[in-house]
């Protein structure tokens, strides 16, 4: 922090304080969806802060009555009439806030749902996929505080004490000009260190979010970290990342102790100031003219407000960290809600209802990193026929396919479905076989039906039989009711590569992709596979990326594309 305020900004920081706008952007716009329980639950803290005035005044009534040796019931109970309301309205100003962070929590998981499944698959390839469930899951958690309690906190902060040091001026000149004195140090105090907090807490949020994303590639790397004997090195590491999380969170909690430390003293100073003042002016040894008059329930008055005018600061001290946290989550979420995917095109996927004929016209794609993904290519895939995309590894293949499902974006020449330009990406009318079959915790019939409950038995006994899933599912324990274990525990590779195929069939797509689906199968599950695919491909448009020779032989029409040297 030292050094930034000394050196000339580089231009990381500059990156960073534009990173930082965007980030504010973002929960500005999320903290739009519960503007009115948020303002809500601000009104009735001010609310709060009146009733307590009356409550003071009543109660100090009391105590001057008592002392003028009058009956003080009437004050007493007027000030507990203030104080139940008061608890009442405190009440509703907690429950405003709960819902107003309950709404923007819930549209935010929407929103994020939403972003991931326009921007699929080529979004989950590029991101580390540890560091974007934290974000889901920690992150949109961690909005909470900001929505729930510092945002409506932070707007009682200037009327509140405001409000009450007009109120203690009227009663008490001199208190209330020491409640107006105090304030702005208090202001200062809790700015200073707050950004101190701040900046620790963006630090911690990156370190966990790293250490995350360590702990998830390590887990899934452990047959090759045993096998080459480096686990003992990989613990020294994740232990290391594991103190540099602890010391960062020591500091966040340096910095809020200092925070509320520095407010509890001046709160504390200014209190004693008005009691002092208070006393003297009642005792006539006050030297100055302002306030000397007051009566008993005037200074008493006064006094009884200290805690109060002070209370919103104490309470946004609390919340501070809320918004570091708020702030941290909000940039693990940003690469969610950037619009670096030109690919959500508008609209919902077209019907397709028969095999469809698809036609490529000079279609190309740069990713929007800047890379080429696929040079301008043209084919055609003829309806009701398979066609296999051959080509050397890194040519497109996968981009080509990932065009049509919207996963990659199209920034050159059209793709025509059924003659007419396509309009809408086809991911959920075409059918998706990638090279390693995604299965789910669940039976077999479950993972071909993907949880589908209206899927009927007999579509996906069809599907089964043509997939050539019925040929392997007689020899599990329970048929098509064997239940699989994450990533198809209980069925080979080829197993569930047909499984995957089963999908398409029982979903009845007449367009099916496949990419490399053989890539991981031995010559013989090849085969299997291959005799099912052709099978099933009956009576459906077929697009295989491939550089399987047997594959690309058990097709109709092949179209090869070529590596060429990129333009400069
Ligand atoms: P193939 O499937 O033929 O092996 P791909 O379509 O996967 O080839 O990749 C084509 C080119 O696009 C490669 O140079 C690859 O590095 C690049 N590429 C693929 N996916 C992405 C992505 N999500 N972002 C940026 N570049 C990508
Ligand atoms: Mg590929």
């Amino acid at each position: 922090m030292a050094e930034t305020l000394t050196a000339p900004l580089p231009p990381q920081a500059d990156a960073a304080a534009q990173a930082r706008r965007t980030h504010g952007r973002l929960l500005s716009a999320w903290g739009r969806r519960a503007a009115g329980r948020s303002w809500r639950g601000a009104a009735r803290g001010r609310a709060q802060a009146l009733l307590y005035a009356g409550f003071a005044w009543c109660a100090a009534g009391a105590v001057a009555a008592l002392i003028a040796g009058a009956s003080p019931w009437t004050w007493a109970a007027l000030a507990a009439v203030f104080a139940a309301i008061r608890a009442g309205v405190q009440w509703g100003e907690a429950r405003a806030g709960f819902e107003a962070g309950a709404q923007v929590r819930a549209h935010v998981r929407r929103a994020a749902a939403d972003a991931l499944a326009v921007r699929g698959p080529g979004f989950t390839e590029r991101h580390d996929s540890g560091a974007l469930s934290s974000a889901l899951i920690e992150g949109v958690e961690k909005l909470d505080g900001y929505f729930s309690r510092f945002l409506p906190v932070s707007r009682l902060a200037a009327p509140v004490p405001l409000m009450l040091a007009a109120l203690a001026l009227w009663a008490s000149p001199a208190a209330g000009l020491i409640y107006l004195g105090s304030a702005p140090i208090l202001v200062i105090a809790l700015a200073l260190t707050g950004m101190g907090a701040a900046a620790a807490a963006r630090g911690q949020m990156d370190t966990l979010r790293r250490m995350a994303g360590r702990f998830n590639d390590r887990l899934q790397a452990l047959e090759t970290l045993n096998a080459f004997d480096a686990a003992a090195h990989e613990r020294a590491g994740l232990a290391s990342a594991a103190e540099a999380f602890r010391q960062r969170t020591m500091a966040i909690l340096r910095a809020a102790f200092l925070s509320s430390g520095a407010l509890e003293l001046i709160a504390a100073a200014a209190t004693a100031g008005v009691a002092l003042q208070t006393a003297l002016a009642r005792s006539g040894a006050w030297p100055f003219a302002i306030g000397a008059e007051g009566s008993a329930q005037a200074g008493l008055f006064a006094l009884l407000l200290a805690p109060e005018v002070y209370m919103p600061f104490r309470r946004v001290a609390a919340a501070y960290h809320d918004r570091a946290d708020a702030e941290a989550a909000a940039e693990a979420l940003a690469p969610l809600f950037e619009d670096d995917a030109a690919t959500g095109a508008a609209g919902p996927a077209p019907v397709i209802t028969a095999a469809p004929h698809i036609r490529f016209i000079n279609a190309a794609c740069r990713y929007p990193g800047g890379r080429e993904g696929l040079a301008p290519l043209s084919f055609t895939a003829p309806a009701g026929e398979s066609t296999a995309l051959w080509g050397p590894s890194g040519v497109g293949k996968s981009t080509a396919l990932k065009l049509l499902m919207g996963y990659a974006p199209l920034t050159g020449g059209e793709i025509r479905l059924d003659d007419a330009p396509l309009a809408a990406p086809l991911a959920g009318a075409a059918g998706w076989v990638g090279q390693r079959a995604r299965l789910f915790h669940g039976s077999v019939r479950e993972n071909i039906a993907l949880f589908d409950p209206e899927l009927p038995e007999a579509a996906i006994l069809a599907a089964a039989e043509a997939a050539g899933v019925m040929e392997f599912a007689a020899s599990l324990p329970d048929g098509l009711d064997t239940r699989l274990g994450e990533q198809g525990a209980g069925v080979s590779g080829g197993q569930a590569q047909r499984i995957a195929l089963a999908r398409a069939l029982a979903a009845d797509r007449k367009l099916i992709l496949l990419d490399e689906p053989t890539a991981h199968l031995d010559g013989e599950s090849e085969q299997r596979f291959i005799a099912a695919l052709t099978v099933a491909a009956r009576g459906r448009t077929v697009i295989i990326a491939t550089h399987s020779p047997a594959v690309r032989d058990a097709c109709h029409h092949v179209v090869s594309l070529q590596i060429r040297a990129e333009a400069a």
